[in-house]
Protein backbone atom coordinates (compact mmCIF):
# COMPACT_ATOMS: atom_id res chain seq x y z
CA UNK A 1 0.00 0.00 0.00
CA UNK A 2 1.51 3.46 -0.94
CA UNK A 3 1.98 6.41 1.64
CA UNK A 4 -1.52 7.94 0.05
CA UNK A 5 -3.60 5.08 0.20
CA UNK A 6 -2.45 3.75 3.41
CA UNK A 7 -3.49 7.34 4.71
CA UNK A 8 -6.78 7.18 3.36
CA UNK A 9 -7.81 3.31 4.17
CA UNK A 10 -6.95 4.76 7.81
CA UNK A 11 -9.63 7.69 7.51
CA UNK A 12 -11.94 5.83 6.07
CA UNK A 13 -11.74 3.04 8.96
CA UNK A 14 -11.93 5.75 11.32
CA UNK A 15 -15.17 6.74 9.98
CA UNK A 16 -16.50 3.24 9.78
CA UNK A 17 -15.83 2.76 13.56
CA UNK A 18 -17.14 6.26 14.15
CA UNK A 19 -20.33 4.55 15.87
CA UNK A 20 -18.37 3.83 18.89
CA UNK A 21 -18.28 7.79 20.16
CA UNK A 22 -21.77 8.68 20.01
CA UNK A 23 -22.41 12.25 19.67
CA UNK A 24 -23.81 14.52 22.45
CA UNK A 25 -27.47 13.43 21.00
CA UNK A 26 -26.88 10.07 20.24
CA UNK A 27 -25.89 10.35 24.11
CA UNK A 28 -28.92 12.03 24.89
CA UNK A 29 -31.21 9.68 23.41
CA UNK A 30 -29.42 6.35 24.69
CA UNK A 31 -29.40 7.97 28.20
CA UNK A 32 -32.92 8.49 28.28
CA UNK A 33 -33.63 5.18 27.46
CA UNK A 34 -31.89 3.30 29.77
CA UNK A 35 -32.39 5.89 32.28
CA UNK A 36 -36.64 4.98 31.64
CA UNK A 37 -35.73 1.41 31.76
CA UNK A 38 -33.74 2.23 35.02
CA UNK A 39 -36.73 4.88 36.70
CA UNK A 40 -39.69 1.55 35.45
CA UNK A 41 -37.72 -1.11 37.18
CA UNK A 42 -36.79 1.12 40.88
CA UNK A 43 -40.68 2.25 40.65
CA UNK A 44 -42.25 -1.29 40.13
CA UNK A 45 -39.72 -2.58 42.69
CA UNK A 46 -42.11 -3.46 45.56
CA UNK A 47 -44.49 -4.79 42.80
CA UNK A 48 -41.74 -7.28 41.65
CA UNK A 49 -41.69 -10.79 42.53
CA UNK A 50 -38.14 -11.56 44.88
CA UNK A 51 -37.89 -14.88 42.31
CA UNK A 52 -39.47 -15.85 39.36
CA UNK A 53 -38.49 -19.04 37.29
CA UNK A 54 -39.40 -18.11 34.07
CA UNK A 55 -36.69 -20.41 32.27
CA UNK A 56 -38.02 -19.83 28.90
CA UNK A 57 -37.35 -16.57 28.92
CA UNK A 58 -34.14 -16.59 29.76
CA UNK A 59 -33.12 -18.80 26.78
CA UNK A 60 -34.32 -15.73 24.67
CA UNK A 61 -31.19 -13.91 24.78
CA UNK A 62 -29.57 -16.98 22.92
CA UNK A 63 -31.74 -16.15 19.80
CA UNK A 64 -29.80 -12.58 19.80
CA UNK A 65 -25.93 -13.63 18.65
CA UNK A 66 -23.55 -11.00 18.12
CA UNK A 67 -23.55 -9.72 14.40
CA UNK A 68 -21.48 -7.60 12.42
CA UNK A 69 -24.94 -4.90 12.56
CA UNK A 70 -26.21 -2.73 14.81
CA UNK A 71 -29.24 -3.22 17.05
CA UNK A 72 -31.53 -0.51 18.30
CA UNK A 73 -31.38 0.28 22.05
CA UNK A 74 -35.46 -0.23 22.37
CA UNK A 75 -34.91 -4.19 20.99
CA UNK A 76 -32.35 -4.67 23.52
CA UNK A 77 -33.64 -3.14 26.72
CA UNK A 78 -37.30 -5.13 25.83
CA UNK A 79 -34.20 -8.39 25.52
CA UNK A 80 -33.01 -7.12 28.73
CA UNK A 81 -36.32 -6.95 30.23
CA UNK A 82 -37.63 -10.39 29.25
CA UNK A 83 -34.30 -12.62 29.53
CA UNK A 84 -32.54 -11.22 32.57
CA UNK A 85 -34.92 -8.95 34.58
CA UNK A 86 -38.08 -11.06 34.36
CA UNK A 87 -35.89 -14.71 35.60
CA UNK A 88 -34.15 -16.06 38.68
CA UNK A 89 -33.99 -14.10 41.87
CA UNK A 90 -34.16 -10.89 42.20
CA UNK A 91 -31.22 -9.42 44.29
CA UNK A 92 -32.69 -5.69 44.31
CA UNK A 93 -36.30 -6.67 45.95
CA UNK A 94 -36.71 -6.39 49.53
CA UNK A 95 -37.97 -9.72 49.65
CA UNK A 96 -34.95 -11.41 49.09
CA UNK A 97 -34.32 -12.71 51.92
CA UNK A 98 -32.34 -15.85 51.04
CA UNK A 99 -28.48 -17.12 51.18
CA UNK A 100 -26.82 -13.65 52.13
CA UNK A 101 -29.08 -10.42 50.17
CA UNK A 102 -26.88 -8.22 48.48
CA UNK A 103 -28.23 -4.32 47.67
CA UNK A 104 -28.09 -2.37 44.74
CA UNK A 105 -28.70 1.23 46.13
CA UNK A 106 -29.35 3.70 43.23
CA UNK A 107 -26.02 6.42 43.70
CA UNK A 108 -23.50 3.22 43.75
CA UNK A 109 -24.88 3.36 40.12
CA UNK A 110 -24.18 6.12 39.28
CA UNK A 111 -20.73 6.26 40.87
CA UNK A 112 -20.04 3.11 38.42
CA UNK A 113 -21.66 5.37 35.67
CA UNK A 114 -19.13 7.82 36.15
CA UNK A 115 -16.13 5.62 36.86
CA UNK A 116 -16.84 3.95 33.45
CA UNK A 117 -17.28 6.73 31.37
CA UNK A 118 -13.74 8.51 33.12
CA UNK A 119 -12.46 5.16 32.84
CA UNK A 120 -9.40 5.90 35.31
CA UNK A 121 -6.89 3.61 35.54
CA UNK A 122 -6.88 2.71 39.37
CA UNK A 123 -4.49 0.32 39.83
CA UNK A 124 -1.58 2.71 39.91
CA UNK A 125 -0.95 5.32 41.74
CA UNK A 126 1.58 7.03 38.88
CA UNK A 127 -1.41 6.49 36.73
CA UNK A 128 -4.35 8.07 38.35
CA UNK A 129 -3.12 9.45 41.88
CA UNK A 130 -6.63 10.38 42.99
CA UNK A 131 -8.30 7.36 42.20
CA UNK A 132 -6.10 5.52 44.01
CA UNK A 133 -6.27 8.05 47.26
CA UNK A 134 -9.87 7.50 46.95
CA UNK A 135 -9.49 3.88 47.34
CA UNK A 136 -6.91 4.16 50.28
CA UNK A 137 -8.91 6.44 51.71
CA UNK A 138 -11.84 3.83 51.90
CA UNK A 139 -9.27 1.48 52.74
CA UNK A 140 -7.75 3.49 55.70
CA UNK A 141 -11.65 4.21 57.10
CA UNK A 142 -12.38 0.14 56.68
CA UNK A 143 -9.21 -0.12 58.98
CA UNK A 144 -10.01 2.52 61.48
CA UNK A 145 -13.30 0.58 61.98
CA UNK A 146 -11.50 -2.75 62.71
CA UNK A 147 -8.90 -0.97 64.87
CA UNK A 148 -6.30 -2.48 62.79
CA UNK A 149 -3.97 0.06 63.45
CA UNK A 150 -1.22 2.11 61.85
CA UNK A 151 0.62 -0.64 60.25
CA UNK A 152 -2.72 -1.64 58.58
CA UNK A 153 -3.81 -1.61 55.24
CA UNK A 154 -5.90 -3.85 52.55
CA UNK A 155 -7.56 -3.34 48.83
CA UNK A 156 -11.12 -3.39 47.22
CA UNK A 157 -11.45 -6.30 45.24
CA UNK A 158 -14.76 -8.30 43.42
CA UNK A 159 -16.37 -9.72 46.53
CA UNK A 160 -15.72 -11.95 49.64
CA UNK A 161 -14.06 -15.12 47.70
CA UNK A 162 -11.29 -13.05 46.24
CA UNK A 163 -10.98 -11.26 49.15
CA UNK A 164 -10.86 -14.73 51.24
CA UNK A 165 -8.18 -15.83 48.69
CA UNK A 166 -5.79 -12.53 48.51
CA UNK A 167 -5.61 -13.12 52.57
CA UNK A 168 -5.10 -16.84 52.69
CA UNK A 169 -2.10 -15.95 50.13
CA UNK A 170 -0.54 -13.15 52.08
CA UNK A 171 -1.56 -15.76 55.10
CA UNK A 172 0.26 -18.78 53.66
CA UNK A 173 3.57 -16.10 52.38
CA UNK A 174 3.83 -14.86 55.91
CA UNK A 175 3.55 -18.14 57.59
CA UNK A 176 6.39 -19.29 55.29
CA UNK A 177 4.28 -22.47 54.46
CA UNK A 178 6.25 -23.55 51.72
CA UNK A 179 4.80 -26.67 48.89
CA UNK A 180 7.07 -29.18 50.53
CA UNK A 181 5.06 -28.50 54.13
CA UNK A 182 1.31 -28.30 53.05
CA UNK A 183 0.72 -31.40 53.40
CA UNK A 184 1.75 -31.22 57.56
CA UNK A 185 0.22 -27.72 57.76
CA UNK A 186 -2.83 -27.69 59.52
CA UNK A 187 -5.93 -25.13 59.05
CA UNK A 188 -8.54 -24.49 61.99
CA UNK A 189 -11.95 -23.31 61.65
CA UNK A 190 -15.69 -24.84 61.93
CA UNK A 191 -17.92 -26.70 59.36
CA UNK A 192 -19.78 -23.16 59.24
CA UNK A 193 -17.11 -21.52 57.54
CA UNK A 194 -17.84 -20.47 54.53
CA UNK A 195 -16.73 -23.04 51.37
CA UNK A 196 -15.01 -19.90 49.76
CA UNK A 197 -12.31 -20.22 51.80
CA UNK A 198 -11.99 -24.10 51.32
CA UNK A 199 -11.85 -22.69 47.46
CA UNK A 200 -9.22 -20.31 48.25
CA UNK A 201 -6.79 -22.83 49.78
CA UNK A 202 -7.56 -25.04 47.16
CA UNK A 203 -6.37 -22.38 44.86
CA UNK A 204 -3.63 -20.88 46.72
CA UNK A 205 -1.99 -24.08 46.53
CA UNK A 206 -2.98 -25.50 49.84
CA UNK A 207 -5.38 -28.05 49.07
CA UNK A 208 -3.48 -30.79 51.24
CA UNK A 209 -3.30 -28.84 54.16
CA UNK A 210 -5.17 -30.64 57.09
CA UNK A 211 -8.44 -29.11 57.65
CA UNK A 212 -9.65 -29.33 61.61
CA UNK A 213 -13.02 -28.73 61.76
CA UNK A 214 -13.28 -27.44 65.59
CA UNK A 215 -17.11 -27.74 67.36
CA UNK A 216 -19.26 -25.45 67.89
CA UNK A 217 -21.58 -24.72 70.90
CA UNK A 218 -24.90 -24.36 70.98
CA UNK A 219 -24.92 -20.66 69.61
CA UNK A 220 -22.84 -22.58 66.38
CA UNK A 221 -19.74 -20.70 67.99
CA UNK A 222 -16.29 -22.07 67.58
CA UNK A 223 -15.61 -24.10 70.92
CA UNK A 224 -11.87 -22.70 72.02
CA UNK A 225 -11.39 -25.01 74.44
CA UNK A 226 -11.21 -27.61 71.67
CA UNK A 227 -9.25 -25.24 69.75
CA UNK A 228 -6.23 -24.77 72.09
CA UNK A 229 -6.38 -28.69 73.11
CA UNK A 230 -6.19 -29.73 69.38
CA UNK A 231 -3.56 -26.74 68.02
CA UNK A 232 -1.62 -28.51 71.19
CA UNK A 233 -1.80 -31.99 70.39
CA UNK A 234 -0.86 -31.05 66.68
CA UNK A 235 2.11 -29.24 67.61
CA UNK A 236 3.26 -32.10 69.72
CA UNK A 237 2.25 -34.72 67.02
CA UNK A 238 4.88 -32.65 65.03
CA UNK A 239 2.40 -31.00 62.28
CA UNK A 240 1.92 -27.28 61.41
CA UNK A 241 -0.79 -25.25 62.83
CA UNK A 242 -0.29 -22.04 61.14
CA UNK A 243 -3.97 -20.45 60.48
CA UNK A 244 -6.90 -20.62 62.12
CA UNK A 245 -10.32 -18.65 60.24
CA UNK A 246 -13.19 -17.23 62.73
CA UNK A 247 -16.10 -16.07 60.80
CA UNK A 248 -17.64 -12.72 62.26
CA UNK A 249 -21.31 -13.66 61.33
CA UNK A 250 -21.48 -17.16 59.36
CA UNK A 251 -23.60 -17.78 56.33
CA UNK A 252 -25.85 -20.32 57.79
CA UNK A 253 -26.77 -18.93 61.06
CA UNK A 254 -24.92 -15.41 61.81
CA UNK A 255 -22.64 -16.80 64.43
CA UNK A 256 -20.12 -14.70 65.41
CA UNK A 257 -16.67 -16.91 66.77
CA UNK A 258 -15.37 -15.83 69.99
CA UNK A 259 -12.66 -13.39 68.98
CA UNK A 260 -11.28 -11.95 71.56
CA UNK A 261 -10.75 -16.06 72.82
CA UNK A 262 -9.18 -16.70 69.61
CA UNK A 263 -6.33 -14.22 69.38
CA UNK A 264 -5.51 -15.13 72.53
CA UNK A 265 -4.67 -18.76 70.64
CA UNK A 266 -3.63 -17.51 68.20
CA UNK A 267 -0.72 -15.13 69.84
CA UNK A 268 0.12 -17.69 72.41
CA UNK A 269 0.86 -20.49 69.46
CA UNK A 270 2.13 -17.71 66.81
CA UNK A 271 -0.74 -18.40 64.21
CA UNK A 272 -2.11 -16.25 61.37
CA UNK A 273 -5.64 -15.10 62.71
CA UNK A 274 -8.05 -14.60 60.07
CA UNK A 275 -11.26 -13.49 59.93
CA UNK A 276 -14.20 -14.13 57.48
CA UNK A 277 -16.11 -11.12 57.91
CA UNK A 278 -17.83 -10.95 54.20
CA UNK A 279 -21.62 -11.26 56.23
CA UNK A 280 -21.40 -9.64 59.19
CA UNK A 281 -18.38 -7.09 59.67
CA UNK A 282 -20.11 -3.95 59.01
CA UNK A 283 -22.52 -4.56 61.96
CA UNK A 284 -19.68 -3.57 63.49
CA UNK A 285 -20.78 -0.41 63.03
CA UNK A 286 -23.98 -0.65 65.33
CA UNK A 287 -23.27 0.55 68.59
CA UNK A 288 -25.81 -2.35 70.51
CA UNK A 289 -23.14 -4.68 68.99
CA UNK A 290 -19.97 -3.58 70.18
CA UNK A 291 -18.90 -6.90 72.80
CA UNK A 292 -20.26 -9.27 69.83
CA UNK A 293 -17.31 -8.11 67.98
CA UNK A 294 -14.41 -7.94 70.34
CA UNK A 295 -11.28 -8.85 69.54
CA UNK A 296 -12.14 -8.50 66.12
CA UNK A 297 -9.24 -5.61 66.08
CA UNK A 298 -6.65 -8.72 66.88
CA UNK A 299 -7.09 -10.16 63.37
CA UNK A 300 -4.15 -10.66 61.10
CA UNK A 301 -6.48 -10.38 58.28
CA UNK A 302 -10.07 -9.54 57.80
CA UNK A 303 -12.86 -10.22 54.80
CA UNK A 304 -15.66 -7.67 54.35
CA UNK A 305 -18.19 -7.34 51.33
CA UNK A 306 -19.64 -3.75 50.89
CA UNK A 307 -22.08 -5.77 48.40
CA UNK A 308 -23.62 -7.03 51.38
CA UNK A 309 -23.28 -5.09 54.48
CA UNK A 310 -23.30 -1.37 53.09
CA UNK A 311 -25.64 -2.41 50.08
CA UNK A 312 -23.62 -1.75 47.22
CA UNK A 313 -24.16 -3.30 44.29
CA UNK A 314 -22.38 -6.78 43.43
CA UNK A 315 -18.75 -6.22 42.77
CA UNK A 316 -17.12 -5.12 45.57
CA UNK A 317 -15.55 -6.94 49.00
CA UNK A 318 -12.81 -5.83 50.75
CA UNK A 319 -9.63 -7.38 52.76
CA UNK A 320 -7.75 -5.51 54.82
CA UNK A 321 -4.60 -6.72 56.91
CA UNK A 322 -2.85 -5.57 60.04
CA UNK A 323 0.36 -5.19 58.33
CA UNK A 324 0.18 -4.23 54.83
CA UNK A 325 3.26 -5.36 54.32
CA UNK A 326 2.23 -8.76 54.32
CA UNK A 327 -0.07 -7.86 50.96
CA UNK A 328 3.00 -6.36 49.62
CA UNK A 329 5.21 -9.18 49.55
CA UNK A 330 2.63 -11.56 48.15
CA UNK A 331 1.74 -9.29 45.41
CA UNK A 332 4.28 -7.11 44.59
CA UNK A 333 5.66 -7.55 40.85
CA UNK A 334 7.93 -4.85 39.16
CA UNK A 335 7.39 -5.30 35.35
CA UNK A 336 10.35 -3.79 33.14
CA UNK A 337 7.63 -1.97 30.56
CA UNK A 338 6.21 -0.48 34.31
CA UNK A 339 9.33 1.40 35.18
CA UNK A 340 8.45 4.80 34.56
CA UNK A 341 5.17 3.66 37.33
CA UNK A 342 7.91 3.28 40.17
CA UNK A 343 9.96 6.40 39.47
CA UNK A 344 8.16 7.99 42.71
CA UNK A 345 6.30 5.70 44.86
CA UNK A 346 4.82 7.82 47.19
CA UNK A 347 2.82 5.19 48.49
CA UNK A 348 1.80 1.64 47.80
CA UNK A 349 -0.69 1.12 44.84
CA UNK A 350 -3.70 -1.65 44.47
CA UNK A 351 -1.37 -3.66 41.97
CA UNK A 352 0.82 -4.21 44.30
CA UNK A 353 -1.44 -5.38 47.25
CA UNK A 354 -3.44 -7.41 45.21
CA UNK A 355 -3.41 -10.00 41.87
CA UNK A 356 -5.07 -7.18 39.58
CA UNK A 357 -2.92 -5.01 37.61
CA UNK A 358 -5.72 -3.51 35.39
CA UNK A 359 -9.04 -2.80 37.30
CA UNK A 360 -12.31 -1.34 37.85
CA UNK A 361 -12.19 1.86 39.10
CA UNK A 362 -14.80 0.66 41.98
CA UNK A 363 -13.81 2.66 44.70
CA UNK A 364 -15.72 5.53 43.09
CA UNK A 365 -19.43 2.82 43.69
CA UNK A 366 -18.02 3.23 47.39
CA UNK A 367 -17.06 6.44 47.91
CA UNK A 368 -19.83 8.19 46.26
CA UNK A 369 -23.16 6.95 48.60
CA UNK A 370 -20.94 7.12 51.72
CA UNK A 371 -20.15 10.78 50.68
CA UNK A 372 -23.36 11.55 49.17
CA UNK A 373 -25.48 10.12 52.18
CA UNK A 374 -22.86 10.54 54.84
CA UNK A 375 -22.88 6.81 57.07
CA UNK A 376 -25.65 7.76 59.28
CA UNK A 377 -28.40 6.24 57.23
CA UNK A 378 -26.41 2.73 56.61
CA UNK A 379 -25.38 2.71 60.65
CA UNK A 380 -29.36 3.03 60.36
CA UNK A 381 -30.69 0.34 58.00
CA UNK A 382 -28.22 -1.79 59.41
CA UNK A 383 -29.29 -1.33 63.04
CA UNK A 384 -33.44 -1.63 61.58
CA UNK A 385 -32.25 -5.22 60.20
CA UNK A 386 -30.87 -6.30 63.35
CA UNK A 387 -34.38 -5.29 64.76
CA UNK A 388 -36.32 -6.85 62.14
CA UNK A 389 -34.16 -10.16 62.80
CA UNK A 390 -35.23 -9.72 66.31
CA UNK A 391 -39.15 -9.09 65.45
CA UNK A 392 -39.17 -12.17 62.91
CA UNK A 393 -37.70 -14.24 66.03
CA UNK A 394 -40.45 -13.38 68.65
CA UNK A 395 -43.13 -13.79 66.18
CA UNK A 396 -41.54 -17.44 65.52
CA UNK A 397 -41.40 -17.86 68.42
CA UNK A 398 -44.66 -17.42 69.29
CA UNK A 399 -45.87 -19.93 66.67
CA UNK A 400 -46.69 -23.38 66.83
CA UNK A 401 -44.78 -26.19 65.21
CA UNK A 402 -41.70 -23.60 64.42
CA UNK A 403 -38.01 -24.21 66.19
CA UNK A 404 -35.92 -21.34 66.50
CA UNK A 405 -32.71 -23.05 66.11
CA UNK A 406 -31.18 -20.02 68.31
CA UNK A 407 -31.71 -16.05 68.69
CA UNK A 408 -30.21 -14.64 65.88
CA UNK A 409 -26.63 -13.10 66.53
CA UNK A 410 -26.99 -10.36 63.57
CA UNK A 411 -29.82 -10.69 61.00
CA UNK A 412 -30.21 -14.08 60.12
CA UNK A 413 -33.00 -15.95 61.68
CA UNK A 414 -32.57 -19.39 61.60
CA UNK A 415 -35.69 -21.75 62.30
CA UNK A 416 -37.69 -25.39 61.01
CA UNK A 417 -41.09 -26.30 61.30
CA UNK A 418 -41.96 -29.14 63.38
CA UNK A 419 -45.05 -31.13 61.65
CA UNK A 420 -45.32 -34.05 60.63
CA UNK A 421 -43.13 -37.15 60.30
CA UNK A 422 -40.21 -36.46 58.42
CA UNK A 423 -39.09 -32.18 59.45
CA UNK A 424 -37.01 -32.48 56.62
CA UNK A 425 -39.32 -32.99 54.26
CA UNK A 426 -41.98 -30.96 55.53
CA UNK A 427 -39.38 -28.14 55.77
CA UNK A 428 -38.07 -28.79 51.88
CA UNK A 429 -42.32 -28.84 50.76
CA UNK A 430 -42.12 -24.75 52.37
CA UNK A 431 -39.37 -24.04 50.29
CA UNK A 432 -40.85 -25.20 47.63
CA UNK A 433 -44.10 -23.40 48.35
CA UNK A 434 -42.21 -20.16 48.82
CA UNK A 435 -40.16 -20.65 45.97
CA UNK A 436 -43.22 -21.20 44.20
CA UNK A 437 -45.09 -18.31 45.08
CA UNK A 438 -42.02 -16.10 44.54
CA UNK A 439 -43.20 -13.19 46.59
CA UNK A 440 -40.43 -13.32 48.74
CA UNK A 441 -37.33 -15.84 48.59
CA UNK A 442 -36.04 -17.96 51.54
CA UNK A 443 -33.59 -20.29 51.25
CA UNK A 444 -32.77 -23.76 53.16
CA UNK A 445 -29.32 -25.50 54.58
CA UNK A 446 -28.35 -28.63 56.34
CA UNK A 447 -27.15 -28.50 59.60
CA UNK A 448 -26.35 -31.32 61.51
CA UNK A 449 -28.41 -33.58 59.05
CA UNK A 450 -31.38 -31.20 59.79
CA UNK A 451 -32.88 -28.93 57.17
CA UNK A 452 -33.38 -25.57 58.09
CA UNK A 453 -34.98 -22.91 56.85
CA UNK A 454 -33.35 -19.07 56.93
CA UNK A 455 -34.48 -15.51 56.65
CA UNK A 456 -31.37 -13.78 55.92
CA UNK A 457 -32.61 -10.44 56.67
CA UNK A 458 -30.03 -7.77 54.65
CA UNK A 459 -31.40 -6.24 52.08
CA UNK A 460 -32.04 -2.24 52.51
CA UNK A 461 -35.66 -2.46 50.99
CA UNK A 462 -36.63 -4.97 53.33
CA UNK A 463 -38.58 -3.29 55.88
CA UNK A 464 -41.42 -4.56 58.70
CA UNK A 465 -43.90 -5.38 55.82
CA UNK A 466 -41.79 -8.05 54.32
CA UNK A 467 -40.84 -9.81 57.32
CA UNK A 468 -44.70 -9.79 58.64
CA UNK A 469 -45.57 -10.97 54.40
CA UNK A 470 -42.82 -13.65 55.24
CA UNK A 471 -44.50 -14.67 58.46
CA UNK A 472 -48.30 -14.41 56.82
CA UNK A 473 -46.88 -16.71 53.86
CA UNK A 474 -45.28 -19.38 56.47
CA UNK A 475 -48.51 -19.23 58.30
CA UNK A 476 -50.76 -20.19 55.55
CA UNK A 477 -48.37 -22.99 54.45
CA UNK A 478 -48.95 -24.54 58.10
CA UNK A 479 -52.43 -24.02 57.83
CA UNK A 480 -53.15 -26.36 54.66
CA UNK A 481 -50.47 -29.02 55.64
C1 LIG B 1 -20.99 -14.08 50.89
C2 LIG B 1 -19.94 -14.67 51.74
C3 LIG B 1 -18.69 -15.01 51.22
C4 LIG B 1 -18.39 -14.95 49.75
O1 LIG B 1 -18.38 -13.65 49.29
P1 LIG B 1 -18.74 -13.31 47.76
O2 LIG B 1 -18.80 -11.83 47.79
O3 LIG B 1 -20.05 -13.96 47.47
O4 LIG B 1 -17.65 -13.84 46.91
C5 LIG B 1 -17.71 -15.44 52.09
N1 LIG B 1 -17.96 -15.58 53.40
C6 LIG B 1 -19.16 -15.28 53.95
C7 LIG B 1 -19.37 -15.44 55.41
C8 LIG B 1 -20.19 -14.81 53.14
O5 LIG B 1 -21.38 -14.52 53.67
Amino acid sequence: MDFESLRASILDLQKRSRNLEPNAAERSTLNKQVENYADHFLNEIEMLKAFEVNKEDAEIIWASPITETPTDIGELLQLLSQSVDNTGLNPASGGHLGYIPGGGIYTSALGDYLAAVTNRYAGIHFASPGAVNMERLLIQWLCEIFQFGPESGGTLCSGGSIANLTAIVAARDAKGIKSSQVPKAVVYMTDQTHHCVHKALRIAGLEECIIRNISRDELDQMNTIELEKQIQKDQAEGWIPWMVVASAGSTDTGAVDPMQAISAICKKHNLWMHIDAAYGGFFKLCPALSNLFNGIEEADSLVIDPHKGLFMPYGIGAVIVKKETHLLHSHFYLANYMQDAYQSQAQYSPADLSPELTRHFRALRMWLPLKLHGLQPFRHALEEKLLLAQYAAKRLRSMNDIELRMPPQLSVVCFRITQGDNFNATNQAFIDYIQKDGEVFLSSTRIDNNLYIRMAILSFRTHLSTIDKAIEKLESFLTIT
